[in-house]
């Protein structure tokens, strides 16, 4: 684990299940170099998202945090911010009133519907059609410039949601549209853990990525310590089998390279 970053963690503040600090003692305890949490942060209010009035609260306490570990790990401000198309507006004016290190931009929604926690409309439409209206949005979501990272590229499968037919074409089409706008995707394993048991996104659109010229960074999606860097040697063994051999680090919405 020497070397390596987690950057997609959600503490207290949001769904999680640790405060700031045990995450910081867990990642320092697995060798980690550098970690960054990523709260969610949503214009719609939603119980799983830090409320507005929090964000001061989660800035001073990141803030602190970073200085007091700052001999033993590097720590980065990030959200996961959702993405709703029309509200480029509103997320920015959250966005900039942040010092953050990074910005992840996740699509949890078609519409109204939450569809990543609420199953109740899959079967609505053919499951082409639901694939159809997500990378959409991921889509305009690229192209709104208010992002770092993409989150979870392939979210959309969670459940075990599969097209009926193959929609290579709609991911290279949105793979394209993600280079074309500069962003990076994350190897997010925590789809490891959840029904569609397969990294976020799947070893296949890692490599397409890869083919892409497309950065990838590495983040495991933890909900409290336990999770923190899950799965990651198989995460590093498919990286290195498809030929990647740097991931993104970040600092106030900059990137470098990290070899790994
Ligand atoms: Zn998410
Ligand atoms: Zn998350």
């Amino acid at each position: 684990m020497i070397g390596l970053v987690d950057y997609h963690m959600h503490s207290l503040l949001s769904d999680g299940k640790n405060t700031y600090e045990e995450m910081i003692r867990q990642a320092i305890s697995l060798g980690l170099e550098e970690i960054g949490f990523s709260d969610h942060v949503c214009i719609r209010p939603v119980d799983w998202a830090i409320s507005m009035i929090d964000l001061p609260v989660m800035t001073m306490q990141i803030m602190e945090l970073k200085d007091r570990f700052a001999d033993q790990i590097t720590i980065r401000y990030g959200i996961e911010m959702d993405y709703f198309p029309g509200k480029e507006d509103e997320i920015k004016d959250v966005i900039n009133s942040l010092p953050l290190d990074y910005v992840i931009g996740s699509v949890h929604f078609i519409d109204d519907w939450n569809f990543d926690t609420d199953k109740s409309l899959y079967g609505k439409w053919p499951n082409d059609e639901v694939y159809k209206m997500y990378f959409e949005i991921v889509q305009q979501m690229a192209k709104s410039g208010l992002f770092d990272t993409v989150g979870h590229l392939d979210i959309i499968k969670k459940f075990r949601i599969y097209p009926e037919t193959d929609q290579t074409q709609l991911i290279e089409d949105t793979l394209k549209v993600i280079k074309e706008n500069n962003l990076v995707v994350e190897l997010n394993t925590g789809g490891m853990d959840r029904p569609c048991a397969d990294f976020t996104p799947s070893p296949k659109i890692i490599e397409s990525c890869y083919h892409h010229h497309i950065p990838l960074t590495i983040s495991s999606d933890a909900h409290k310590v336990g999770q923190i860097a899950r799965h990651y040697a198989s995460a590093i063994e498919l990286l290195k089998r498809i030929g990647v051999e740097e991931i993104v680090k970040y600092e106030k919405r900059n990137r470098t390279m990290l070899r790994i």
